[in-house]
């Protein structure tokens, strides 16, 4: 062992040998040097376990460390999971093209007709308003945050009316009473888990109540033998106590789903419509917009947020500010395909055929057993639970190893197993990855 040990090359050495020329012009002295002494070390690990690396392994080793440093913390996959909002994949997708504003400086804080000082989220407030028929708007990093910075600043340590059939958790450790005692005021269950009724809420009512809260069901459904008062019916029972409703609708559903052939769901601007006083949702679900948390309701209620100092701390950065003014946009306007989200919805089953016959021909061409299949996509991310719309996709028998294959590529390609085969739906594979899908699959099946 000691031999071996002596045999290793000196740290110098090794860092000048001629196979590492190219990687030192590369990536430098520095980061080279480093590599070096790691892979030497590792090398001197091995040596002690019993191995014996040669030179050739240790030049090999340096280099797999400088480019894993060189590597994308967050890869880009194609999602071929036929969940549209993948939680896990980042919700939903952006825009392709660049954001010329993001390049460089942008009037961020800056009135560039008065030429002074601006404010962050003016250019956006009745932009966001508008297209959720609200009187005013605030933006924060998630809708988390805007469930504290609504509770911390409106109800000042007191309590807070709940349905316990409300009690929600949402994936990420997001849960509903560790929301509120973090903002400081006290939960009020009223109701069962299956049935709650007006009168709950009234009974539960005292002079230390600052507020009625609903939670959208998000990520689940209680079924069979269930009541719950209507948003209306809640409403006039807050006003009438001098109280807001706020309602946490989660998915951002502005739009009848019913259109993509997805059960109906209240729509923001319906609950404001029925006389919630706050209504707060995220930006990267329905809305198919950046990571954020959007705000709407009234002047009186919602004005206070925006000058919180708990404000100042969830404020969202300016690539989602310029992200989500183009959503906007494209929601005010009608121009729905602009959003990646909404392009998938739109596609067709016949679209989706047609790409499946051409990608399964390419495939059999070489070898691989593909199939176009019928598939089921969902919306995920803690929309409409257990609701799925036709999908059409590619069936590959291969099994699980095959799958395995598919996330090891570049891109990595994700699917599922359904029934022994690897099924990769195309409604969340967008067309002009279709070219890598078949590069992808072909490499992984070899
Ligand atoms: C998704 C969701 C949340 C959490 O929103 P984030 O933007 O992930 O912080 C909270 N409440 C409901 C009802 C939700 O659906």
């Amino acid at each position: 062992m000691t031999q071996e040990l002596r045999r290793l090359p000196a740290v110098h050495r090794l860092l000048e040998s001629p196979a590492l020329e190219s990687a030192l012009e590369r990536w430098g002295h520095t980061a080279l040097l480093e590599a070096c002494r790691e892979a030497l070390d590792d090398a001197r690990r091995l040596i002690g376990a019993g191995d014996s690396p040669s030179t050739a392994d240790l030049q090999e080793a340096v280099l797999a460390k400088v480019r894993s440093a060189e590597a994308e913390a967050y890869s880009a996959v194609i999602n071929a999971t036929g969940v549209l909002l993948h939680t896990n994949l980042g919700r939903a997708p952006m825009p392709a093209a660049r954001q010329q504003s993001l390049l460089g400086y942008l009037a961020l804080e800056y009135d560039v007709q008065a030429g002074q000082r601006g404010q962050r989220l003016a250019p956006l407030r009745d932009k966001i308003a508008r297209v959720c028929g609200a009187e005013s708007a605030v933006m924060v990093n998630n809708n988390a945050a805007s469930l504290l910075l609504i509770l911390a600043a409106l109800t000042g340590g007191r309590e807070v009316i709940v349905s316990r059939s409300q009690l929600i958790e949402i994936g990420g450790s997001f849960r509903l009473p560790a929301v509120m005692e973090s903002a400081g005021c006290r939960l009020v269950e009223v109701g069962c888990t299956n049935r709650t009724h007006l009168h709950d809420y009234q009974d539960a009512i005292t002079e230390n109540t600052a507020a009625v809260l609903v939670a959208h069901q998000s990520n689940f459904r209680i079924v069979g033998f269930t009541a719950s008062p209507s948003t209306a019916e809640l409403a006039t029972l807050a006003h009438e106590n001098g109280l807001p409703l706020i309602v946490d609708q989660g998915s951002g559903c502005l739009h009848d789903l019913r259109r993509w052939g997805l059960p109906n769901e209240e729509t923001v601007t319906d609950l404001l419509g029925a006389g919630a006083d706050i209504v707060c949702f995220s930006g990267d679900k329905l809305l198919g917009g950046p990571q954020a948390g959007i705000i709407v309701g009234s002047e009186a209620w919602v004005k206070p947020l925006g000058t919180h100092p708990l404000y100042r701390a969830l404020r969202p950065d300016k690539t989602a500010l310029v992200l989500m003014d183009r959503i906007l946009r494209a929601h005010e306007t009608g121009r729905l395909d602009e959003i990646p989200l909404y392009a998938m919805l739109n596609t067709t089953i016949e679209t989706l055929k047609r790409r499946a016959g051409r990608i399964g021909r390419k495939l059999r061409e070489k070898g691989v057993p593909a199939r176009g299949r019928s598939t089921r996509s969902t919306l995920g991310g803690g929309t409409t639970p257990d609701e799925t719309m036709a999908g059409y996709g590619l069936e590959i028998t291969g099994g699980q190893a095959l799958l395995d294959a598919l996330r090891k590529q570049t891109p990595p390609i994700i699917g599922r197993m359904e029934e022994d085969h690897v099924v990769l739906d195309l409604r969340t594979v967008f067309p002009e990855q279709d070219g890598a899908l078949i590069q992808g699959i072909l490499a992984a099946s070899s």
